[in-house]
Order: structure tokens, then C-alpha cells, then sequence
């Protein structure tokens, strides 16, 4: 017995663009370029600035410790950076920094433009102070726990300028979590600030730094950036501001950018803890910038005339790759906005867009729902017709909310897509190419693999799936811009990716491809529901709650069951404007039996005013089942509010 599939596979859209493609155009393309993936991304790695070019293209002698380019040199900050500030784009504004505060209008009451050649002396002078005052070489680890201020980007290429590795931690994180990610990166140094505006208030990071040094032993010096300008406890010898100790750096001074190995470790980022204890990956320079460059202009299609907006924070993986080290590389005008996206009013984002013009917008489906849940008139108040190209990335997007942004940003003409990936991947692996070879769009999927990439979906045994069946998602070539390892814990780098089937990256996630052969990532493997023998994903029963008109999100868990093994049970938020009822939770019961068929039949239906998400805002589905069913919640250090705990706990009791 087969289920009948829930979501709307049949719905092509074809955006304006010139470069739509029939999906066998793309995939004849594709299937050259990983027939000769090695070739393939050479000729794209050849696009970058070498000091040193590689004599070998891959070194696959150690599977899976892969290292790609070898013999070549470069630098992450000189790509970044000085190439632009040599070239005609040296006046040209790199950075539009928006501070969160505002006026009594709402106006923004802070802006800075930062050009490239601003960017060039900021990065020389601080690489300077890190190297001649500081000592810093290439070799040692610096963490970052720093608002989305400009010196967070101005630190990070800095570093890589000088060959230090480095480690940001997102600055909503809390002192233990802190304090773990600076021990397992074994940072000599942290650069903080004194605080930073968040929804209007101050988070008070250098008292929760001071709490995290506590309990730990390798930092010797910390740097704190003056953005709030509190009061904070400095600690002779140690603590220093970042505006005093530059005091004697002169403006012009140019530091020697490091000759880095291709192979040489970037940065750690830890995952975000979605699934369970954060893993530290390690990131290389040259496959990794590789991987941006080329997805920078397939994916996002950037041009000298575009104003590009990434929403993410430069905490997670998102943020480092697309804000910081692929639009700089490919020398763009960027929007980097300090605070939340809904401060003060549900129309922030929208005024940004308004306000600079945005033309390329990457942002998230738990942002798309948030903005959904408002409702449209906060859209329609702004001119937003400037954008020409959108994705959204972080978790599956429900179909519904996809048609909604669709048709109120993208004006149902422009590519709008889903790009899969994960921060272990370095950058995008699955997403609709419009800057290349663009086919149809459908609402909530990934669409096909970029070139050079060859993923699959397969069975237990590693076996493809066929068309419409689910199953695991794999990638099967290496590719440029995967990690060197789990920082010190290569043996669970083996285990977590490349044990369950060999000689393939396991990503962990559910996964089907339809007949068109576009794919869809269907929730986290782990997080898989086994009703009565079938097995579904988190999304699709997600997204058939959502198509409701009263919901705005939800979070769909397993429970055991003595008869039908697991049933889901849901945890919804409602829009605005509707109360929770009996006839509301029949309404929706009846919608997902509806859409998804009988197997899908809800054990329960459970209304909160929010939902247990990580700090990126994704939907932590495994605290919501260890709360219901008793069980340990493991690590939550990553968990941004630990009310939504205590309402999913509440909530299920008091209707159980
Ligand atoms: P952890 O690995 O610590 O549990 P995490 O997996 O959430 O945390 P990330 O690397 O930030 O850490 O997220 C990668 C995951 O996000 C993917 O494995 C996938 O489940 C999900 N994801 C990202 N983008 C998409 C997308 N466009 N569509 C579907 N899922 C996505
Ligand atoms: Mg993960």
C-alpha cells in the first residue's frame, strides 16, 4: 500500500528568466559535469586568484579526509579584499551596515557604508594589531563572540589574513555554550563586545563572555569592540578595547596576506544542535572559496549592479558563507543588518528591502512563516519590487508559505528557490541555479543538485530509490568546500557521515526525488514518523497542517504507540486573529487526513503560542518529543527559548 503523496509535484512555475531550461537540458548538463567532477571544478577553481596554482586536483588517498588542490596557495582575505581594493572597484560600497535602533519614525538612526577600500585598511590595520601586538601566527585559534557588527566581518578576514583559525560564536549564545566552543577550539584569545541591541535591548555580552572564561583556561587576551557602550568589568592585562589598542596602528599599514595551503583550515563552526550535541567542523580555503564562487553566480546570479541581502547571522554557517566570504569574493554591495527582523515592527525587513533597493534576498522559511503569521498588509505597506532573485535555506519550505512569499515579494515572476545545505557542506549543494541554467520552480522544493554534485537518494542498503520513493539523502562525489574533519574528533566525522553507507556522505536527512527527478527534503532522518509500516517525513505532515488558513506553523513528533508503532502528534501556532478550539483541532485533523490520507491521521492536536527552535530558528522536533514522552531533552544549549519548553510540556498535558 502506497501513500498517496501530499504535495503538489504537478505545479510547475515558470519564472521570467532567460535562462529557463527544460529539466533535460539541466540534467544532460549535470550529469557531464560529475562525470568529470575533478576537471569540472578545476576549471571553476581556476576563476580565483592563486599565489600558487595546485599541481594536484584532489588528494583522495585517505577517504573520507579529502583534500582538494593540493600544492596551491592563496588567501581567503586577499580574495575578499584586496583584489577588489587594487581593482575599479575600490570606491565601491561593499558593505551597508543598519544598526537595529530607531527614531520615533522608525527610521534607522544608524548607517555605515563601508567601501571596499575601507574594508582593505580595516582588515590590514586589525590583521596588523593581531600579528605584531597580539602575536597571533598562523597555527593558533581565536573565537569570535560578536553581534552582527561590522568588525565581526573586519575581524574574520583579518584572521584569515594572518592564517589563524577562527571560531564564531553566534553572540545570542549563552556563557556554557560559550565556554564549550572556546575549550574545543583551544582559543588563545576572544574577541567580544560590551553588548548588543537585540529587539531593543541590550544583551550584555562581555558579563556573559566573563562567565564563560570562568571555565575555561587557553584564552589569555580578549578584545572587546564598544558598541553599546555600558558599563563593563575589564580585567587588567587581560581586557583591552578594540578602539584603544588600535589607537597607535597607522592607517596605512599593509600586512603581507599568509600564503595558506588550499588545504589549510579556514575557520570551526560548530552545526546548530538541531539534532543533537553541535559538531565543530572544519573548513578548508581553497575548496571552500571554490564552492562560493561558483555558487554565488549559479545561485544567486550576482552583477555589479545588485544590492544583495543575506538575513542570516554571520553565527552560523549561512552568515559565514553569504555574507561574509561569497559576496565579498565576488565583490558585491551587501546589506548587513544588526538586529531582528521584526523590530520594531513586523515590517522591518520589508523597509530594508524598500530603503536600499534589495535585488537578491536569501532568507529562511521560520522568517517566511513569522512574516506569514503577521499577515500581508505589512508587505504591501512597502515597495519591494526591486527584487529580481530570492532563496530561502535552513529547513524545508512548506509549500504554502513558499506561494505566499511567492506571490507577495515574488510577484509570481521571479526564480524564488529552496537551497539545501548544511553547514558540513561549506556552501549550497542543491538549489535552483537562475544565475546558469534555470527549470521550472515548484512551490517547497530544493530542485536538482548543482553541477559537479552528485546527490541521490537511496534505500536502506544504499540502493537508489526509485521516483517518488523516500528514502536517505547521499552525496556521492567528493566535492570542493566539504569539511577537512569534526574538529578534534576525526573518528566522529567517519562515524556521523560516512559509516552508513560507504564511501558516501550521509547527510542525515529524509529525502525524495520525484518523477521529474527534483528533489525534496522531507525532514531529518532521525526525525522520521513509522506509522503502521509507512514511513513520513516531518514536512509532509507539516505542510499539510499549514495549508490550513488558521495556522502559521507547526512541529510534527512521533509518539509511541502500542497498535500502530508511532503516531504524529502536532503542535501548532496560530495565526493572528484566531483562538484555539475544539472545532479548530477537528478542522485541522480533518485537513491532514484530507491531504496526506488516513495513514496521517493526527493522535492529537495541541495549540502553543510558540515552538522550542534553535537561535537560527529551526523547529528542535527532538525537544519537543523528549518533553512529551519523558525523556532526557540532551543538549539545548543551542535552544533559544526555554519558555516554549514549559508550553509544549503545559499544552500536552492539559489536553492529554
Ligand atoms: P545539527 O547538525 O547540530 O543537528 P543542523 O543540522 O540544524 O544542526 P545546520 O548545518 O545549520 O545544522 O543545518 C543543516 C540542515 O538544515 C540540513 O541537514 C537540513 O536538514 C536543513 N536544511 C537546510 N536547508 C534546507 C532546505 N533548503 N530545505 C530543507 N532542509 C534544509
Ligand atoms: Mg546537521
Amino acid at each position: 500500500m502506497s501513500v498517496t503523496w501530499a504535495l503538489p509535484f504537478e505545479k510547475k512555475i515558470n519564472p521570467k528568466s532567460n535562462k529557463l531550461v527544460s529539466i533535460n537540458t539541466y540534467k544532460e548538463i549535470h550529469s557531464q559535469s560529475v562525470k568529470e567532477y575533478k576537471q569540472f571544478w578545476a576549471s571553476v577553481a581556476s576563476e580565483l586568484e592563486w599565489f600558487k596554482p595546485w599541481e594536484k586536483i584532489i588528494d583522495d588517498s585517505n577517504p573520507p579526509f579529502y583534500k582538494w588542490f593540493v600544492g596551491g596557495e592563496l588567501n581567503a582575505s586577499y580574495l575578499t579584499v584586496d583584489r577588489h581594493a587594487k581593482s575599479w572597484r575600490k570606491n565601491k560600497v561593499a558593505i551597508i551596515w543598519e544598526g537595529e535602533p530607531v527614531d520615533q519614525n522608525g527610521n534607522p538612526t544608524e548607517v555605515k557604508k563601508l567601501t571596499y577600500y575601507d574594508l582593505f585598511r580595516e582588515v590590514n590595520r586589525t590583521a596588523y594589531l593581531l600579528r605584531e601586538k597580539y602575536g597571533l601566527r598562523k597555527g593558533d585559534a581565536v573565537t569570535i563572540y560578536l553581534p552582527m557588527i561590522p568588525e565581526l566581518p573586519i575581524f574574520m578576514l583579518a584572521l584569515a589574513r594572518i592564517g589563524v583559525v577562527f571560531s564564531v560564536v553566534f553572540s545570542g549564545f549563552s556563557a556554557d555554550a560559550l565556554a564549550t566552543r572556546i575549550d574545543d577550539a583551544q582559543a588563545k584569545m576572544l574577541i567580544t563586545a560590551d553588548g548588543g541591541w537585540r529587539r531593543g535591548k541590550v544583551v550584555p555580552l562581555k558579563d556573559i563572555a566573563d562567565k564563560a572564561l570562568e571555565k575555561v583556561s587557553t584564552i589569555k587576551d580578549v578584545i572587546v569592540v564598544r558598541r553599546v557602550g555600558n558599563k563593563v568589568n575589564m580585567i587588567e592585562g587581560r581586557d583591552k578595547y578594540y578602539d584603544e589598542v588600535m589607537k597607535d596602528v597607522p592607517i596605512d599599514v599593509y600586512v603581507e596576506p599568509e600564503r595558506m595551503k588550499s588545504e589549510d583550515p579556514l575557520y570551526i563552526l560548530y552545526t546548530s544542535g538541531t539534532t543533537g550535541k553541535p559538531k565543530g567542523i572544519v573548513h578548508d580555503t581553497g575548496g571552500y572559496m571554490t564552492l562560493l564562487h561558483a555558487t554565488m553566480r549559479w545561485v544567486f546570479d550576482v552583477r555589479d549592479d545588485d544590492i544583495y541581502w543575506c538575513t542570516a547571522d554571520i553565527g552560523w554557517v549561512t552568515g559565514h558563507s553569504y555574507i561574509v566570504f561569497g559576496p565579498l569574493q565576488e565583490g558585491v554591495t551587501e546589506i548587513m543588518y544588526e538586529g531582528a527582523l521584526d523590530w520594531p515592527q513586523p515590517d522591518r525587513w520589508v523597509s530594508i528591502i524598500e530603503r536600499y533597493g534589495i535585488t537578491i534576498l536569501y532568507t529562511s522559511p521560520t522568517a517566511i512563516r513569522s512574516f506569514m503569521k503577521y499577515g500581508d498588509e505589512w508587505i504591501k505597506k512597502h515597495k519591494v519590487n526591486t527584487v529580481r532573485i530570492m532563496h530561502s535555506v535552513g529547513e524545508p519550505i512548506n509549500p504554502e508559505a513558499f506561494e505566499w512569499f511567492f506571490k507577495l515579494v515574488g510577484r509570481e515572476e521571479i526564480p524564488f528557490g529552496s537551497t539545501w545545505w548544511m553547514t558540513e557542506t561549506g556552501g549550497i549543494m542543491i538549489s535552483h541555479l537562475p544565475g546558469l541554467y534555470l527549470i521550472p520552480l515548484k512551490p517547497g522544493t530544493n530542485a536538482m543538485p548543482i553541477l559537479g554534485v552528485e546527490a541521490d537518494v537511496v534505500d536502506e542498503n544504499g540502493n537508489p530509490t526509485k521516483p517518488e520513493e523516500r528514502g536517505y539523502l547521499v552525496i556521492k562525489n567528493p566535492w570542493p568546500g566539504m569539511p577537512l574533519t569534526i574538529h578534534r574528533d576525526p573518528e566522529r566525522y567517519i562515524k556521523v557521515y560516512w559509516s552508513k553507507f560507504p564511501g558516501m556522505f550521509y547527510a542525515g536527512d529524509y529525502a525524495v526525488r520525484d518523477s521529474d527527478g527534483y528533489f525534496w527534503i522531507l525532514g531529518r532522518a532521525d526525525e522520521v514518523i513509522k506509522v503502521a509500516g509507512h514511513r513520513l517525513g516531518t514536512y509532509e505532515l507539516e505542510s499539510a497542517i499549514i495549508e490550513h488558513p488558521a495556522v502559521a506553523e507547526s512541529a510534527v513528533v512521533g509518539i509511541p504507540d502500542p497498535v500502530k508503532g508511532e503516531v504524529p502528534v502536532a503542535f501548532i501556532i496560530l495565526k493572528q486573529g484566531y483562538t484555539p478550539s475544539k472545532e479548530l483541532m477537528d478542522d485541522i485533523l480533518k485537513t491532514v487526513r484530507d491531504k496526506v490520507g488516513p495513514i496521517a491521521t493526527l493522535g492529537g492536536v495541541y495549540f502553543v503560542s510558540k515552538l522550542p527552535k534553535t537561535r537560527s530558528g529551526k523547529i528542535m522536533r527532538r525537544v519537543v518529543r523528549a518533553v512529551i514522552t519523558n525523556q532526557p531533552v540532551g543538549d539545548v544549549t543551542t535552544l533559544e527559548d526555554e519558555a516554549s519548553v514549559d508550553e509544549v510540556r503545559k499544552a500536552y498535558e492539559e489536553f492529554k
